[in-house]
């Protein structure tokens, strides 16, 4: 429905008219077409499993054919049908100043046209590192190519540097598909409703201690019994992969004390919100403002600027213990890739004070016009802020952990979701996962957001029987 040629920006007459059109009908009606996505998800189901590289993005959940994307432009995705949408996904985080930014492709074919990996130390590695020193508590970083391969690593450096192996975690916290980290992991493993630990040796998972968020008792509890055995805690600095469900004030600055008490290592897991949640991440909103500062830390996601990159790193002194310094081996043959750190740095010097407002200010104007039209179509919702992250869960009352995060209307949010996505507007395809704005979410794009909103509210409404 939204063809192609009707989307351009330089025409938003005819395609605010289009848009008119649609809402008349959409309610009943879906008019986009999904046959050429539908054929290629038929091609991809007979070659990858579930047709997917990443099981999200497969819509279980919501039933449906994923869309193919076959090009993205600032806040816009166009799918192999020729229709676009508002992407609020922005590649599940990374993509903080929009898809396909003329500064950030200009940097990324300059570092193409210079060859793309040289297995040696490279000038952008350092600078990229260098940005994040600035902005994080962090005094070294070692990069990888992949959020997974952050915790995994982090965790490493852990046990090695304590002696230690225990791991605590919490239900509903997603690190990665890292073994004793799959535990009641949120996000794909939640949305899947799988057991978190198939595959998994029983060893790994045994060495795994899963509380539950927000409980300090349970924290207390945990070290009191194992606390000599604990080499880490290991958080979500707010956490976004059950949705949104923010840290209760003072909890991070407790677990790190915690930890301490104890000779265990806190490690805050920022590959979803370092650089994303405020321009210091989830630190930003807590540890900054409090003083007190994580052992070690994890990012990704955003610092990749669109490519495979992440870090991990803390302190100089627990860093140290890592290769070729210290005993802790750790390596990776595109780590620090010339083309992915020069995207990285470019994204990071672009995400100025400007646009953490711009991204806080287009946030809080969606999630208010969720709040207002779900509220008139009588849906129960509950919309959770952790700076720019938000999230909106089809239920009465806050979600503090896991447990509560599970009792939603997974049917509200799927017809939800899909008469937002036959309007243009592409959501995460789960009830669990954190909404993302980019710069480029303009006035336009908020407003299309906003005309899908009645027809969308009004079919989670049925769906959920209110
Ligand atoms: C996405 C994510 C990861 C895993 O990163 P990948 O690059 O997908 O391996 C780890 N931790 C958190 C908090 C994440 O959101």
């Amino acid at each position: 429905m939204h063809s192609r040629d009707a989307r351009g920006h330089a025409d938003w007459g005819s395609f605010a008219s289009l848009r008119d059109n649609d809402r008349v009908t959409s309610a009943t009606t879906p008019t986009t077409t999904t046959a050429v996505s539908q054929a290629w998800f038929e091609r991809a189901r007979a070659v990858t499993p579930g047709g997917v590289n990443s099981p999200v993005r497969a819509f279980t959940a919501v039933g449906g054919t994923p869309r193919f994307i076959t090009s993205a432009s600032g806040a816009w995705l166009t799918d192999a049908d020729g229709n676009d949408y508002v992407d609020l996904i922005c590649s599940w985080g990374p993509m903080l100043l929009g898809h396909a930014h003329p500064d950030v492709q200009a940097a990324v074919a300059g570092a193409v046209a210079r060859g793309t990996s040289y297995g040696t130390p490279t000038e952008p590695e350092v600078e990229l590192a260098e940005e994040i020193v600035a902005r994080t508590p962090v005094e070294r970083v070692r990069f990888v190519s992949s959020g997974t391969e952050a915790t995994m690593s982090a965790i490493r450096l852990a046990r090695g540097a304590t002696g230690r192996d225990l791991v605590v975690k919490f239900a509903g916290c997603y690190h990665g598909h890292v073994d004793p980290l799959l535990a009641e992991a949120g996000s794909g493993v939640a949305t899947l409703a799988v057991p978190g630990t198939s595959g998994v040796p029983a060893t790994a998972a045994a060495e795994t201690l899963v509380l539950p968020y927000n409980d300090r008792e349970a924290v207390r509890a945990a070290f009191a019994t194992h606390g000599p055995r604990i080499a880490c805690l290991i958080t979500e600095a707010s956490p976004g992969n059950m949705g949104v469900v923010p840290p209760a004030p003072g909890f991070n600055a407790f677990l790190a004390e915690t930890c301490r008490a104890h000779g265990a290592l806190f490690i805050s897991d920022e590959v979803m919100t370092g650089f994303r949640a405020t321009a210091q991440g989830g630190w930003g909103l807590d540890g900054a403002v409090e003083g007190w500062t994580p052992d070690l830390m994890t990012f990704g996601k955003v610092m990749g600027g669109g490519f495979p990159a992440a870090a991990f790193g803390g302190r100089a002194d627990l860093m140290a213990h890592l290769a070729p310094e210290g005993p802790v081996y750790q390596a990776g043959t595109l780590s620090g890739n010339p083309v992915a750190t020069t995207a990285g740095l470019a994204t990071l010097r672009l995400a100025t004070a400007e646009v953490y407002a711009h991204l806080d200010a287009t946030a809080h104007t969606i999630r208010a016009a969720v709040s207002e039209h779900l509220q008139v179509a009588g849906v129960p919702h509950v919309v959770q802020v952790a700076g720019t992250m938000f999230s909106v869960f089809f239920r009465d009352g806050a979600v503090r952990d896991f447990a509560e995060a599970s009792r939603q209307d997974t049917a509200a949010y799927a017809a939800f979701f899909h008469s937002m996505l036959d309007q243009g507007v592409y959501l995460p395809p789960s009830a669990y996962e954190a909404w993302f704005v980019s710069a480029a979410h303009d006035d336009r794009a908020v407003q299309t957001i906003i005309d899908a909103l009645p027809a969308a509210a009004l079919a989670a409404a049925t769906a959920g029987g209110y």
